[in-house]
């Protein structure tokens, strides 16, 4: 299956997780292995130049992303998760959502000034949730090479508050 085909089964919820949010649900990619394999391939082909040491991935369904990559590109893989999950010390991020506010914790430690960064999400919107990563990578003096997302709302406006970080994106939707 090629990457069009895989992205084309992403389906629309409209009103979720409120009214007016439509919620690009990526879980029809995961449950079919052809289409999983064609996306883990293309945001690999996306990566991969940029040389990273460290994948930081978001929760949750960056973990899912993350992962495969991370081992593929014989990285580490950090995890950025939300209020309340992570056992050890950390730093902390609060930031806005499309729907709501949130806080990204990130292990003290995990990334450092020796480390070249690439965070990875599924969905870009308002760009929240990736500063908030980029601000926490930032903050234990790791080098952020890029933030790879598969799909971008590019009608948020999300790519100009990110202005001067790598944004990379296999969608983009205008509208
Ligand atoms: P934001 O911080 O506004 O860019 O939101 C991005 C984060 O929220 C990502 O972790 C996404 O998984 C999730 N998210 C925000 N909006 C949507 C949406 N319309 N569909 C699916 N996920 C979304």
């Amino acid at each position: 299956m090629n990457l069009e085909s895989a992205l084309a089964l992403m389906c629309d919820v409209p009103d979720f997780p409120k009214t007016g949010i439509t919620f690009k649900d990526m879980t029809p990619i995961f449950e079919n292995p052809q289409a999983f394999r064609a996306l883990q391939d293309a945001l690999k082909k996306s990566v991969a130049p940029l040389k990273p040491t460290k994948i930081l991935a978001i929760e949750s369904r960056g973990f899912i992303l993350g992962s495969p990559l991370a081992l593929d590109l014989s990285c580490g893989l950090v995890l950025a998760r939300k209020k309340g999950k992570v056992p050890r010390r950390t730093l902390r991020e609060t930031y806005g959502l499309e729907y709501g506010h949130d806080e990204l914790h990130l292990h003290e430690g995990a990334v450092s000034k020796a480390d070249r960064v690439v965070i990875v999400d599924d969905v870009l919107a308002t760009g929240g949730t990736l500063m908030a990563a980029a601000n926490l990578a930032r903050r234990s003096g790791a080098e952020i090479v890029g933030l790879q997302v598969v799909l971008e709302l590019g009608f948020l406006g999300a790519r100009e508050k990110l202005k001067g970080l790598n944004l990379q994106s296999l969608q983009i939707e205008s509208a």
